[in-house]
């Protein structure tokens, strides 16, 4: 627990004798750490692989092109531009060592006195190799526009296939997680099939254009309230998003995922929203506590 400067009878000047906090990730985690410290008589130094904060709840917008990618990116910065104890490096952490109280990073080693690492999730394809080379992620604001490049790319394609056939992997949008993302995502999809696409592609027809929601919970946003899970059913069935519960994927290839019993869909759309890891500086945590 921190004193307060005024108790401490000191000036932010002396800030030389503060001990350093570094703060590791500029996500809200590491936000909320920061602002706490404002006042305190600490020296703060935060790292992050990116000078921007992302707002991680509207990169389904960004990904569907409802939203511009610096409209959910935040300078680091600048939002901390006032306060006097703090200080930002752009660096990637690539090792603790806490017997010597330094952090390696691509900038060289960085000495603290007190360490916060906040460096949120990655995402996990819980062992599938074949699912992790060919799906996409949707984590951070690089993953949500090579998302969008793929959706207006593969759009593209289709136009230019002469049966429904050839049509179908090109337009069928696989989203596997009903948690939160896949259910935004599936959402926004639909959103696009039913308003934007004919306008902007006349070419294509509405129905030809499927969102297939995959989760192998019985039900969708699995953790959340039952009013918020049926109502999201509800919601997703009316936009004609095709939602399948109890589904266990297999594995996908770029053109056909498979299910659990044999069933396939083509589709040169997956999007993996099933999970997460913790993103630690991993050869420390490796060693000291896996
Ligand atoms: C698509 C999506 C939608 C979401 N929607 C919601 C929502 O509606 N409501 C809600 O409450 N939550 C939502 N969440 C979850 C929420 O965004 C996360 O819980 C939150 O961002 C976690 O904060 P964090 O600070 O732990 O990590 P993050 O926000 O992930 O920040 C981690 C930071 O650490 C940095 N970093 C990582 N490793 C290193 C390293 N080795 N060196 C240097 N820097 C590093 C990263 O660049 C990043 O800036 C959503 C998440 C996603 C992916």
């Amino acid at each position: 627990m921190f004193v307060s400067l005024k108790h401490m009878g000191m000036d932010l000047k002396d800030k030389a004798k503060f001990p350093k906090v570094v703060i590791i990730g500029g996500g809200f985690g590491g936000l909320e750490v920061a602002d706490k410290l404002a006042d305190k008589p600490v020296e703060i130094l935060m790292i992050d692989k990116h000078n921007y904060h992302t707002f991680q709840p509207l990169l389904y917008q960004v990904a569907t092109g409802s939203l511009e990618a610096e409209s959910i990116a935040f300078s680091l910065r600048k939002n901390f531009s006032e306060q006097k104890n703090f200080r930002f490096r752009i660096a990637e952490v690539t090792k603790v060592n806490p017997e010597k109280n330094i952090i390696d990073t691509t900038i060289g080693e960085i000495a603290y006195d007190y360490l916060v690492i906040a460096t949120g999730s990655t995402t996990n394809f819980f062992g599938n190799k074949d699912v992790e080379q060919f799906a996409m992620p949707m984590k951070s604001i690089p993953e949500a526009l090579n998302l969008r490049y793929l959706i207006l790319q593969n759009l593209e394609e289709a136009i230019l296939q002469k049966t429904k056939d050839e049509r179908e992997p090109y337009l069928s949008f696989v989203l596997v997680g009903a948690g939160p993302t896949g259910v935004e995502l599936a959402g926004a999809l639909a959103e696009l099939r039913n308003h934007i696409l004919t306008k902007d592609y006349p070419e294509l027809k509405k129905e030809d254009m499927k969102v297939y929601l995959v989760d192998f919970l019985p039900k969708v946003l699995g953790p959340m309230s039952d009013e918020a899970s049926k109502g999201a059913y509800k919601f997703l069935k009316e936009m004609g998003v095709e939602v399948m519960l109890n589904v266990k994927v297999e594995g996908y290839n770029g053109t056909e995922i498979r299910f659990e019993g044999g069933k396939t869909i083509p589709t040169k759309n997956v999007i993996w929203s099933a999970g997460g890891n913790g993103s630690y500086p991993r050869r420390y945590f490796k060693r000291h506590y896996c």
